[in-house]
């Protein structure tokens, strides 16, 4: 059978998977990361895409496009979007009533559609699935929100196609992430499984029934404003206030040193989920001033406490809008970057009585895991092959319906 992939185009980071010889792998890039940021930059000389379009944002900012994820399949009077558009350094147009970003690029302006960001962050995942498997492969699945609508899907869709992909279908990430969890298990009474994803800048609940191989998405709640960036915003805001206080200095306005301390404050962010204390250095932050702070984990959760307890809002609404109630759910299944985060992890076994979370799939690994399985599901049932071990595998999931 050949090579099929499944791309988690997320908002913040992307991953890709492929399926072959019966089996899911996960596909790194040249950092060695499986996760790469969402970035694309355009600059006098050349594009940019992952690290190394994020890494130079902060002296190209006005070129550097993230976020695409939310202007995707949206029109320009979009409430949602003009609300979002005031945070964006990149400048938004209206061109014959059609939304797209301007940038200047090789000492042109040009004009690009979302589509056509996304279909470059899919470009790229298609090469470093390339590089790894050493020949061409185009079948893909890619994974959305289960909330996207039609418009929104399809948008996705159309990225993919420019990207030179065959997409084979858009599926919801939830249950991307509920196959992932599946995939190895024989359910054959209805299980209810909670999805809890906390991203980069979205946290998404949803609750998926399992039952004979057949998925279904029952209810979704999600804060789209709620994730990984906001706790670093937190740490920001309190690193800026110490630098005020030990220099007397106000660097908030200066937009190079607030990227850089970002920058800074998320690898603390990320250092402080395996070990209890961090440390910030930053040379010459501002005006020639060095920058070293330390930082605990007690504290980070203590400035974070309100937007960690959000979370278990979303919770609870994704239960009440099914009519269920926490004992119903037989399984908690985590996934996004920031579902790391160990306080986040405890406040959500406390809400579920101390009920063990799954632990079996990896958090930011999950969503592309479960779409490059229902790609291989897809081919499989297009070419009807019936000798293959891999059908074995994949016979209790013939019937994967999505929302
Ligand atoms: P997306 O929202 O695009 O789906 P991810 O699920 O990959 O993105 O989540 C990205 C977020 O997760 C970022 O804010 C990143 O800083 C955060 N993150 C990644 N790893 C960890 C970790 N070990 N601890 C805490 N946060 C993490
Ligand atoms: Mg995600």
């Amino acid at each position: 059978m050949a090579v099929v992939m499944g791309i988690d185009l997320g908002t913040a980071y992307s991953s890709v998977a492929i399926f072959r010889n019966g089996k899911v792998e996960m596909i790194a890039n040249e950092q060695d990361n499986r996760t790469t940021p969402s970035y694309v930059a355009f600059t006098d000389v050349e594009r940019l895409i992952g690290n190394e379009a994020k890494s130079q944002a902060a002296m190209n900012s006005k070129n550097t496009i993230f976020d695409a994820k939310r202007l995707i399949g949206r029109k320009l009077d979009d409430p949602i979007l003009k609300n979002d558009m005031k945070y964006w350094p990149f400048e938004i147009i209206n061109h014959d009533g059609k939304l797209k970003i301007r940038v200047q690029h090789k000492n042109e302006t040009k004009l690009f559609t979302a589509e056509e960001i996304s279909s470059m962050i899919l470009t790229k995942m298609k090469d470093m699935v390339e590089a790894y498997v050493g020949k061409p492969v185009s079948d893909a699945v890619i994974t959305v929100p289960a909330y996207f609508n039609n418009s929104q899907r399809q948008a996705t869709k159309d990225a993919g196609t420019i990207a030179g992909l065959n997409v084979l279908r858009v599926m919801s990430e939830s249950t991307a992430a509920a196959l992932a969890y599946g995939f190895d298990k024989e359910i054959f009474n209805e299980k209810n499984i909670l999805i809890f994803d906390v991203g980069g800048g979205t946290c998404n609940v949803s609750i998926v029934s399992i039952d004979h191989g057949v998925f279904e998405v029952k209810s979704t709640a999600g804060n789209t404003h709620l994730g990984g960036e906001d706790f670093d915003t937190r740490l920001v805001d309190r690193f800026v206030r110490e630098f005020k206080y030990t220099y007397g200095k106000d660097i908030s306005e200066n937009k190079r040193s607030i990227r850089r301390l970002r920058t800074a404050c998320e690898c603390a962010k990320l250092d402080l989920s395996s070990s209890l204390q961090a440390t910030i250095e930053i040379e010459s932050l501002y005006e020639d001033i060095d920058f070293h702070s330390t930082i605990t984990r007690a504290c980070f959760e203590e400035i974070n406490a309100d937007l960690f307890r959000s979370t278990l809002v979303t919770v609870k609404k994704a239960l009440r809008d099914v009519r269920m109630n926490k004992n119903s759910i037989d399984d908690i299944i985590l996934i996004g970057g920031s579902a790391r985060i160990p306080k986040l992890q405890q406040m959500l076994q406390d809400f579920f009585h101390g009920n063990e979370l799954n632990r079996s799939i990896n958090s930011d690994e999950a969503v592309a895991y479960g779409a490059a399985i229902q790609a291989a599901i897809i081919v499989r049932d297009k070419s009807k092959i019936a000798t293959d071990l891999l059908l074995l595998d994949l016979t209790p999931f013939s019937l994967v319906s999505d929302m």
